[in-house]
């Protein structure tokens, strides 16, 4: 029982009324305990209505403070509960026995209360106060429990009343701060606290650890010196309540520190004042990788030069500028093949390195040099809008030959034979994005491939459209190929009485879309893009087919087919050739290929040999376009030719140079002396025709004497029946 000294108006406690000091009260207790007193002075007990409604009243004001009562007598070990539950002021009580309620405290907490308990009943305490999980259904809850002996006899405490509060939330409120406060020191993260006035207030450990190792007092500091804030950044805050930046920052005498800085602005609910957490990211390292991954991104790792990425990035950053005028040399480099053929990567890699080295040293000047891919470099340089460019030009070559060439050395010292092609393009006359930039230089790099003259070459206007139709070309050109959309016309040729005695396959294409295609046009393509292999046969196959339908007419003349060098060469069309043979009805020996000394230019003993395969087959081998080449002379004696077709180019210069008529003479009798059937093509007048007759000339090629012809025509002109 807890009684109020009538004189002091103190409570006194009977059971512990040896303590002097008052226990300082939850004001919960308090009230609880001053309406218990309360309903005692008021009412006398046998006035029951009344003391009913005050009661509710206390239950009212228990429900108001979301407390619940207990009691609990030692004669029966019961604890007597009241809830008081909702705004029906409803109260729901129960009686459980005081081990089933010890039953369901947490372990972890079972120890405590129990030791709290005991203290209490035994005296040690003037008061109950422990927290302990209870289980109410499955889950626990925490609950503060607090009480006091109300009466007690010669065994002690006989009665303890007492409330209880589910303080969950509370707990977990108080975890969470917990929490908080430990992520705030424990943080990897460093971190700050400022004031409302953005005055540092608190600073975590990874602060010190990562930002200020010699612990600079930032007592009282103000967060602007650490930082330049500016005005848009407090308005961001007032704004937003947050505010991010990439900024530096400076504690005290140290190097300033390249961060990231998230300050967000709080308000604290206990005391209604703002206040500011700062996030701070040290951004070294990330900027040490950022710059990594660029270089990575931009750097050719071999030549360590800019790649294409990062020359197409600044040639664009210089075509912004408001006077920019400048030429891009794209440099295709021949020869690093045969070195990593001959020594592997590793030393074409070094090859490439040290050119790279080389072209970054001579040019000095260069806005960028960089490599644009495989053996390919472009290099960007200023130049004059004037006549003198091309003056300008020109020693930028040679000033990047000299480089290419001075360094074109492997570890091992050994030097090799590189060269190059380089195609110019200016900015911006050619092109006005660094992209066709490059394509129009790519296009004058191509030009300067197929001249004879030079290695390089400028941009001049339709470079690009010439490529492109080239492009065109040579798809449409493989279509017809495949598709067998070429024809094959005969020229006939002719003895001294004009009489048909043999002819030539000339193949023609003349295409939907390009009209009629020059073979000088699509000949050269075909060898260069490897299909004259499937040309070759097509000629084999329907000079064959001519040479049966003739053979049939009565007329066995034999028909040349014009064979490309590397075809005369290979094992494979020679054994398809030989096939063809034995399964169609043609007599070999009217079967001639015409092939020029470029079959000699790598390897002449290999040529030997194989034109001897095809003599051995029974085919007639002529020389053919005698006299266009260097050293047709010595041709003659290598190889035992059955025929020498002189070119018309020849014929043109007898008509008019005394020198080229006895030059063609002399070359007629060692044909005549070698046992050589001599061909003079290209006749087109009866001049050439009889001073050819006349220098013993006996078998002619020409308009003169008969044009190109379609089979039909071929037949009908030559009267062939
Ligand atoms: P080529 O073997 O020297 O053929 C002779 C060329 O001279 C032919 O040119 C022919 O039309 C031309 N021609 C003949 N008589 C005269 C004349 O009196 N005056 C002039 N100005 N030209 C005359 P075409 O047909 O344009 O062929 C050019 C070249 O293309 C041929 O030169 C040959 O090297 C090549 N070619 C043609 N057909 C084939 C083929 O089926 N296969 C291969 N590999 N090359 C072929
Ligand atoms: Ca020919
Ligand atoms: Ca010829």
């Amino acid at each position: 029982m807890i009684k109020r000294d009538k004189q002091t108006g103190q409570h006194i406690n009977l059971y512990d009324s040896a303590e002097k000091a008052e226990p300082e009260l939850d004001t919960n207790f308090e009230l609880y305990e001053e309406l218990l007193e309360g309903v005692e002075q008021q009412i006398p007990l046998t006035e029951q209505s009344s003391k009913e409604k005050t009661i509710k009243q206390l239950e009212l004001a228990l429900w108001g403070s979301e407390q619940s009562v207990w009691m609990w007598d030692r004669t029966n070990n019961n604890v007597e509960l009241k809830f008081y539950v909702n705004a029906s002021f409803e109260v729901f009580e129960r009686v459980l026995e005081f081990d089933d309620i010890t039953v369901d405290i947490h372990p972890d907490d079972a120890d405590a209360f129990v030791i709290d308990w005991n203290n209490h009943v035994e005296g040690h305490t003037s008061e109950l106060r422990t927290k302990f999980r209870f289980k109410l259904k499955s889950d626990y809850v925490w609950f503060e429990i607090r009480g006091k002996v109300s009466a007690f006899d010669d065994q002690g405490a006989l009665t303890i009343i007492g409330t209880f509060t589910n303080i969950s939330s509370i707990v977990s409120n108080q975890t969470k701060l917990n929490l908080m406060s430990e992520a705030f020191s424990k943080s990897k993260q460093p971190m700050l606290i400022l004031s409302q006035n953005m005055v540092i207030t608190e600073y975590n450990e990874a602060w010190i650890q990562q930002l200020d190792p010699n612990e600079q007092s930032l007592d009282s500091v103000s967060f602007a010196e650490l930082v330049p804030l500016n005005k848009k950044d407090m308005e961001a805050m007032q704004s937003l309540g947050y505010c991010e930046k990439n900024t530096k920052l400076t504690i005290g005498d140290q190097d300033a520190i390249p961060v990231e800085l998230l300050i967000n602005q709080f308000e604290s609910t206990d005391t209604l004042s703002q206040f500011y957490i700062v996030l701070v990211k040290d951004l070294t390292d990330t900027i040490e990788t950022e710059k990594k991954l660029h270089n990575l991104a931009t750097i050719d790792p071999v030549s360590l030069l800019p790649n294409r990425f990062e020359l197409l990035n600044q040639l664009t950053i210089l075509s912004e500028g408001s006077r920019a005028f400048f030429d891009i040399y794209y440099i295709d480099l021949s020869g690093v093949k045969e070195v990593s053929d001959a020594l592997g990567h590793q030393s074409s890699d070094e090859l490439i390195q040290n050119i790279a080295q080389g072209l970054s040293k001579e040019l000095d000047d260069a806005y960028i040099i960089s490599r644009w891919g495989g053996n390919e470099f472009i290099v960007s340089l200023n130049s004059v809008e004037n006549e003198s460019r091309n003056a300008l030009i020109l020693e930028n070559i040679a000033r990047i030959q000299s480089a290419i060439i001075d360094n074109a050395v492997v570890k091992s010292g050994q030097h090799f034979t590189v060269s190059s092609f380089i195609g110019v393009a200016n900015y911006p006359q050619d092109a006005s994005t660094a992209d066709s930039l490059i394509r129009k230089a790519d296009a004058a790099l191509y030009f300067s491939k197929q001249a004879t003259h030079a290695n390089y070459s400028i941009y001049s206007k339709g470079m690009a459209d010439e490529i492109l139709n080239r492009i065109e070309l040579l798809n449409d050109l493989r279509d017809a190929i495949n598709n067998e959309e070429l024809n094959f016309v005969l020229q006939g040729k002719y003895d001294q009485e004009r009489k048909l005695i043999g002819a030539e396959l000339l193949c023609r294409w003349i295409s939907d879309k390009h009209g009629f295609v020059s073979p000088g046009v699509f000949i050269p393509l075909i060898e260069q893009y490897g299909m004259e292999y499937q040309l070759g046969i097509l000629a084999i196959k329907s000079a064959m087919s001519y040479l049966q339908t003739l053979n049939k007419m009565g007329t066995k003349v034999p028909i040349s087919v014009n064979i490309s060098a590397t075809q005369a060469l290979d094992p494979q069309f020679i054994d398809t050739i030989k096939t063809l043979f034995e399964h169609q009805e043609v007599d070999a020996s009217l079967l001639e290929l015409e092939v020029t000394e470029s079959v000699f230019i790598n390897d002449s003993s290999n040529a030997n040999k194989r034109l001897d395969d095809l003599k051995a087959m029974g085919l007639r081998i002529s020389l053919d376009d005698f006299g266009t080449g260097y050293s047709s002379l010595s041709y003659l004696g290598q190889f035992n030719f059955d025929v020498v077709k002189i070119d018309r180019s020849f014929i043109i210069e007898i008509e008019k140079d005394e020198k080229a008529k006895k030059l063609f003479c002399a070359i007629m009798n060692i044909c005549q002396a070698l046992d050589l059937d001599v061909v003079v093509e290209g006749i087109e007048t009866e001049k050439q025709f009889s001073i050819l007759h006349n220098a013993g000339v006996n078998k002619f090629q020409g308009f003169l004497l008969g044009k190109p012809s379609a089979f039909e025509d071929f037949v009908e002109q030559n009267q062939i029946h």
